[in-house]
């Protein structure tokens, strides 16, 4: 993308209704526009990242094998009524009548309907195991709405479904959630630590919480000081083996991590005093095994082997796609504004041409913006009649990973700057040799 031909509105002022970094960021970068509170478009900067976010998303779901689809956000309230949570859920839905005068509400989330579409078509034991999910924005009427994308009120929500006959499938259904959601969260350059969690309105009693350390979270949270170092890495994991999933599960899970609906300072107490931490983390996701909660209440029933019918065995587990954009902001920024994780960046490499109009630098630019994209790249090229240091200011507050710099003196020795944006540091190269090694860099993304 030619930066003369984008649209990225930046802000040179800070917004003063920003309280917290990643909002004041993403504003600034020109990624969200508020248009309600808690509601926002997203600029063509910012969903670029959404959709990296989501793509990361998916495909971990897919390899761990979940399925797509898609249900609408709109919902008929009389699913709702079967539960009962139509009347348990408060304020926070949003409900709405058609001309018809029938009782709407923008999904909140979804077990009701995904309940509804399993009963209508799986009687089954032989169709299970099943677990479905999707991404799709939800709504829900918070009271304070704040801190940007972070707690909004219409959010991109990751919600997935298992479907089991036996307690037994239906937790090794939430042992392979929370190591598919280990790995989403990895490839984004994040660490999100599982911390036993209290259930709320979903119900049920097996519930884990994703939390990322970060001082501006909304939670308390109490750890081992050796929790983060935990990583999943490059190990191949085979989500069909019971086993090998639990056990990196205990590996992840053993080790003290709550938040404070959960704390238990006796327990706590027990790790050596050095290793006690107490901080703060945003929730980025969440997992639930329940059981027959909506299976029974709304007749998802199956055959079971031996000829008996009986309600199927259900968990729900979600991913914050949206606030993840935030909590990976909260995570990696500096004073001169964001650093994107090279597995999420909305450009592989920024070119800032130091001599617009210069025949020799124009054509060095070019060439280097060519071969990315002939690389299966997506470079963005700084081509606007500008100030080096005010091109170099929109870089650094947009937060592209890598930056090429071009300019007359270098090309005079046939060097062009390659700059990584979080080190800050600088290095000379030939133009082929910029390239090559972004190439290599993104190899491993
Ligand atoms: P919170 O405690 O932050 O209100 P929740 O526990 O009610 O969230 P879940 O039902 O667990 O939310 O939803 C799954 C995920 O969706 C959460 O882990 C969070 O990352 C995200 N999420 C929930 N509410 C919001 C919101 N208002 N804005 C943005 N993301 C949200
Ligand atoms: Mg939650």
């Amino acid at each position: 993308m030619r930066l003369s031909r984008y649209f990225l509105p930046v802000l040179k002022e800070n917004p003063a209704e920003a309280q917290i970094v990643s909002h004041r960021l993403m504003l600034r970068a020109g990624m969200i526009k508020q248009q309600a509170a808690g509601i926002y478009s997203w600029l063509p900067l910012g969903y670029k990242v959404l959709k990296r976010i989501e793509q990361i998303v998916h495909e971990e779901q897919v390899r761990a094998g979940h399925i797509p689809l898609l249900m609408p956000t709109l919902q008929p309230a009389d699913l709702w009524r079967e539960s009962g949570r139509y009347d348990d859920y408060g304020q926070e839905m949003l409900r709405i009548k058609d001309r018809h005068e029938r009782d709407m509400l923008y999904g909140p989330t979804n077990e009701e309907m995904i309940t509804d579409i399993f009963r209508s078509y799986v009687s089954s034991y032989k169709q299970l195991p099943l677990t479905l999910y999707h991404i799709q924005w939800k709504f829900r009427d918070e009271v304070r709405p704040r801190f940007g994308v972070m707690r909004g009120r219409e959010f991109l929500m990751k919600d997935g479904y298992n479907f089991d006959l036996t307690k037994e499938d239906a937790l090794h259904a939430y042992n392979r959630h929370m190591v598919s959601y280990l790995r989403t969260y990895e490839r984004m350059g994040l660490t999100a630590i599982p911390m036993r969690a209290a259930s709320g309105p979903i119900g049920g009693d097996n519930t884990h919480e994703f939390l990322v350390l970060a001082q501006t979270g909304e939670s308390e949270v109490f750890y081992d000081a050796k929790v983060p170092d935990l990583k999943l890495g490059e190990r191949a994991v085979d989500y069909d083996n019971r086993d090998e999933v639990a056990a990196i599960c205990e590996e992840f899970t053993t080790l003290y991590a709550r938040t404070d609906e959960t704390h238990d300072e006796a327990v706590f107490n027990q790790i050596p005093e050095e290793r006690r931490m107490v901080g703060r983390g945003i929730e980025v996701g969440q997992i639930f095994y329940f059981g027959t909660k909506y299976s029974e209440s709304m007749g998802a029933t199956v055959v079971t082997p031996d000829g008996n019918r009986v309600p199927v065995e259900m968990g729900s587990h979600g991913i914050g796609v949206s606030r993840l954009l935030g909590a990976l902001i909260e995570a990696n920024h500096d004073d001169k504004g964001i650093i994107w994780p090279e597995g999420v960046t909305p450009f592989h490499v920024g070119i800032v041409n130091l001599k617009q109009g210069d025949t020799a630098t124009d054509a060095a630019c070019e060439a280097i913006y060519k071969a990315l994209q002939g690389r299966g790249l997506d470079p963005l090229y700084d081509d606007r009649e500008d100030r080096a240091g005010a091109k170099f200011a929109t870089m650094d507050l947009i937060g592209l990973p890598w930056r090429i710099t071009v300019g007359p003196r270098g090309l005079a020795n046939n060097v062009v700057e390659l700059t990584c944006r979080r080190t800050g540091e600088s290095e000379e190269m030939s133009a082929t040799a910029a390239v090559e090694r972004i190439v290599k860099i993104y190899e491993a993304h």
